[in-house]
């Protein structure tokens, strides 16, 4: 009988970002459109600030290569970000 196990090399390390790369432009495209639908679905985290946000957030854009996505704020806070308190 086939073994339907994924391949160990499809599993990621905890502390990466689980969203794929396709889905980190989708997420940024609604950090771009402040997109409230989309609030609860992905947290954007700056590394340069170690603040995370929601899509919907008010406050300015960082630049793209400085934001890593997270599905859950547990997650980001697990990474070491804190929330963005506006
Ligand atoms: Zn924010």
């Amino acid at each position: 009988m086939a073994s339907l196990a994924p391949a160990p090399e499809q599993r990621r390390p905890a502390d990466m970002a689980t969203v794929t790369r396709l889905d980190a432009d989708t997420a940024w495209a609604a950090f771009m459109r402040r997109d409230r639908s989309w609030d609860g679905r992905v947290i954007g985290a700056v590394k340069t600030t170690g603040i995370y946000c929601k899509p919907s957030c008010p406050a300015r854009r960082p630049k793209r290569e400085h934001v890593v996505f997270y599905s859950s704020t547990k997650e980001a806070r697990d990474a070491g970000f804190r929330p963005c308190l506006r």
